[in-house]
């Protein structure tokens, strides 16, 4: 593109990504940035690089889309499965099923050493600034709409005396339809309860978020030093308006099945700059863009939502059984690798469930 300047709404790992790769290409960034710093929305909780997508390990991946592999991060090779009568499933995965990092503003966080890198390299920033999509060219200011909560979190970040471990208890009265999980990295824990559910229907939340930590200090026995509570949400939907750069989540970018957005996030902000360095005008760029999308994200997409749709009829038995299953495997991974994969069943299933939901689907 003729354009020098590039302006990106939001300062998250979406925009951070596209930012870095664009002033690689040589082009000029802004970064406008509602907050007072990159990360200033999450908590310095522990959240999961997702390493199931497809066999190209997670940390190759960044590395591919240039970003730097300096920040720290946690492989996780094993976890605990817990069903709603405490029963422990051990999981095992023959490469990290995640790689764990910390989001937020701490010195350590993934967001700040995205910052670091894009600084590093002339990225401008201006933060307490709040834009309007159209007074950017790559929109990436995250969840778009409070109405259309599809998942939410309700968590408390500590210190603990607990070795590292990383738990997931399933347990539709605690965590409805979705999970609660309790993760220690060298004695720093996130403990949180997460549910589908509509913004009216928040006030049940804390009382989630109670009854996990109690089910998990039933399990595990810990002591809580310095809890600092914290909540979150993510959406998820189809874009009517294509004529417009939207990355990451305000693109709907987003995991439908258990939230691990990032890496889509991550992957659009990179395809996002592409466009604009192959393109000659915004409105090429713009069809490039979402092209790509539509060949590298959406089928992921889609099937994460088919996902979602089925995982919704799971009952306590269910989750049983399914933790009987996977507890079982020799590598966790490539069964939840299997499940992200489109299918021909889940690519019938899907227009139904679209027009079914289709008030929450489509933006
Ligand atoms: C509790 C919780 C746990 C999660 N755990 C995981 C996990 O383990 N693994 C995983 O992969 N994903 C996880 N996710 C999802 C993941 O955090 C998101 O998918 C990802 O951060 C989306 O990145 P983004 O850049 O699109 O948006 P965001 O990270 O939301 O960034 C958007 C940025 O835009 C800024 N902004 C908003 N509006 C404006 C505006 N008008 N003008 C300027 N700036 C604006 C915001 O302040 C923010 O900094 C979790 C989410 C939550 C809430």
């Amino acid at each position: 593109m003729e354009q020098q300047l590039i302006k990106i709404g939001g300062g998250g790992v979406a925009s951070l990504s596209c930012a870095i790769n664009l002033r690689l290409a040589g082009f000029d960034v802004l970064i406008y940035e509602k907050n007072q710093d990159a990360g200033w929305h999450r908590h310095n909780d522990w959240q999961g690089l997702e390493n199931w997508t497809n066999d190209e390990d997670v940390l190759e991946f960044l590395r591919r889309i240039n970003i730097k592999v300096n920040f720290p991060n946690h492989p996780c090779f094993e976890a605990i499965g817990l069903d709603a009568d405490l029963n422990r499933y051990p999981v095992k995965s023959q490469k990290p099923l995640f790689y764990l990092i910390k989001r937020g503003l701490g010195l350590n966080s993934f967001d700040q050493y995205l910052k670091k890198q894009a600084e590093e390299i002339g990225v401008q920033f201006e933060f307490n600034k709040s834009v309007k999509p159209e007074e950017a060219e790559i929109i990436g200011t995250g969840r778009r709409n409070a109405e259309k909560f599809f998942g939410m979190a309700l968590g408390i970040t500590f210190e603990t005396d607990l070795p590292n471990t990383v738990l997931c208890l399933l347990d539709n009265n605690i965590a409805p339809q979705a999970y609660a999980y309790l993760i220690v990295v060298n004695n720093q824990a996130t403990l949180a309860a997460c549910f589908i559910t509509l913004k009216k229907h928040l006030k049940a939340g804390r009382q989630h978020l109670e009854e996990a930590i109690k089910q998990f200090q039933k399990v595990a026995g810990f002591s809580i030093q310095n809890p600092r509570y914290f909540s979150g949400s993510a959406n998820l939907g189809f874009i009517k308006d294509k004529s417009r750069i939207y990355i990451g989540e305000a693109g709907g970018l987003q995991d439908g099945f258990l939230g691990f957005g990032m890496r889509y996030a991550l992957l659009s902000g990179y395809l996002a700059a592409q466009s604009i360095v192959k393109s000659s005008n915004y409105q090429a760029a713009a069809k490039i863009y979402w092209q790509t999308v539509e060949k590298e994200i959406y089928p992921i997409i889609r099937t994460s939502i088919v996902n979602r749709f089925i995982y919704e009829f799971f009952t306590n038995k269910t989750y049983k059984w399914l933790l009987g299953k996977i507890s079982k495997k020799t590598d966790i991974r490539k069964f939840v690798q299997k499940q992200y994969q489109p299918a021909f069943y889940k690519n019938l299933l899907f227009p139904i469930i679209k027009l079914k939901s289709r008030k929450y689907l489509i933006h």
